[in-house]
């Protein structure tokens, strides 16, 4: 890596530790999902690499780019690498993303269905409910395209027909958005299994509550 470029170490042990506890915890299946930070100050995104085993990844196979997808350091970027580039283009509140497909939220995502707001969680995380995004071919600009009208308002968002995405200021708190809204779509699938749930309340001035 050219030596003028920050140094983007720490970066990417947190990537791949988080990537790494992502998979243990079931939220990414095989070498699905991906993950990455922006450094505003370069332009340069550091990202988890195409089609790798997350139990054998090692920071130095984080792949730097920039936001046009030149490899800067590493070989081959996520080939979700376009969906990343275009939220942190036009969404500069975000410096880190964790995609998904995890099991439970992808569920709505496939049945084009919005996750219903029912848990305090989702309130203060997730600000309400999970809304999908329009379709998207897998691996295009325009899965990150469709994701802007949500990501603006908040920070979660299914992707059509193939998964999650969650957006923060910093990868663990990405990471946990990306927890609670699969773990909100689990909650509402077993409570729509007994009856129907009911959704929070967000008063006129403003106020939520359960
Ligand atoms: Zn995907």
């Amino acid at each position: 890596m050219n030596q003028s470029l920050p140094d983007m170490t720490s970066l990417r042990e947190e990537i791949v530790n988080t990537a790494q506890k992502a998979y243990r915890e079931g939220m990414m299946a095989a070498t699905s999902g991906n993950l990455s930070c922006y450094d505003a100050a370069s332009g340069r995104i550091a990202i988890t690499p195409s089609g790798m085993d997350y139990t054998i990844m090692k920071p130095e196979d984080i792949v730097i780019i920039d936001l046009d997808g030149n490899v800067l350091s590493g070989h081959k970027p996520s080939s979700e690498w376009k969906m990343h580039a275009e939220i942190y283009r036009h969404l500069p509140q975000y410096r880190a993303i964790v995609h998904t497909h995890s099991p439970n939220a992808t569920a709505y995502a496939v049945l084009r269905r919005e996750i219903p707001c029912v848990l305090v969680e989702m309130l203060l995380f997730l600000g309400g409910s999970i809304e999908v995004a329009d379709y998207a071919a897998q691996g295009s600009a325009a899965v990150g395209t469709h994701c802007l009208p949500i990501l603006s308002r908040k920070p979660a968002a299914l992707l059509a027909n193939h998964g999650v995405v969650t957006a923060a200021d910093s990868l663990a708190q990405a990471y946990t958005n990306a927890v609670y809204v699969e773990d909100s779509a689990k909650i509402v699938r077993l409570a729509m299994s007994t009856g129907c749930p009911i959704p929070a309340v967000i008063d006129e001035e403003g106020s939520k509550s359960i």
